[in-house]
């Protein structure tokens, strides 16, 4: 039988992973597991339902969550217990809230479970904060995407500016800092590059240049 492949791939925000992970899922048609939008979802839901986090409700709401992703028009949709949230969980409000969410070390446990049983069957492209360490410590490939402050803020900056023109580049590149100091010292599997991992410093490089070096280093890991 043929072997299972996990490609991890973690970093901070606007290193360009949701790019190069779409990229290189659709390459090797392995399926895309975005775990930042399943943190996201838990952090949408509690919130539409007035669960606080670190609560027991917040625990068996994540629980209860069955997450499923599928490319489709050229999107990775994210779809929690049939409904497609794929849009409402990419607002800057859900990013806070994902980003405290994730600081509970009891929730973490039920969504790096579910992470795990989601690559039981198939070659998995993940991403993340914590694949490389601790979801799939022994993954066949692990890359670690970064990149200097300024250049993810201005990417971030691009990206929201078109659909909502009131942003300014500074409240951006503040709720960045903040966002990845937070990932970066919290308890709870902060996010840090595992020591096998490829870093691959995207500040200078277009994303074709940095989906290329990954393909090249998966094909060297895979064949
Ligand atoms: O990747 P994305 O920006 O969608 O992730 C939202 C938040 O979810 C991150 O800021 C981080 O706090 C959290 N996260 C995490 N571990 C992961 C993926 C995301 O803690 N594996």
């Amino acid at each position: 039988m043929k072997k299972n492949i996990v490609v991890a791939i973690d970093g901070p925000a606007g290193v360009g992973k949701s790019s190069v992970s779409f990229q290189v899922a659709k390459h090797f048609d392995y399926m895309l597991i975005d775990t930042g939008a399943m943190y996201r979802s838990v952090a949408l839901k509690a919130f539409n339902l007035g669960i606080e986090n670190n609560t027991p409700e917040i625990l068996e709401l994540s629980k209860s969550l069955n997450f499923s992703f599928k490319i489709e028009n050229n999107k990775n949709m994210v779809f929690v217990n049939g409904e497609d949230v794929s849009t409402l969980i990419r607002t800057e409000t859900v990013s806070k809230m994902a980003t405290d969410v994730a600081k509970n070390g009891d929730l973490r446990k039920i969504l790096v479970e579910k992470q795990q049983r989601l690559a039981d069957n198939c070659s998995v492209v993940m991403e993340g904060r914590d694949i490389g360490t601790v979801v799939f410590p022994n993954a066949e490939v692990k890359i670690f995407l970064s990149a200097t402050p300024e250049v993810k803020a201005e990417r971030r900056f691009k990206e929201l500016k078109e659909k909502d023109p009131t942003v300014t580049f500074k409240s951006i590149f503040e709720a960045m800092v903040l966002r990845d100091k937070q990932d970066s010292e919290r308890a709870e599997s902060p996010l840090k590059k595992a020591d096998d991992a490829l870093e691959i410093d995207t500040s200078d490089k277009t994303i074709d240049e940095v989906i290329s070096n990954v393909l090249s280093v998966i094909n060297s890991r895979i064949s």
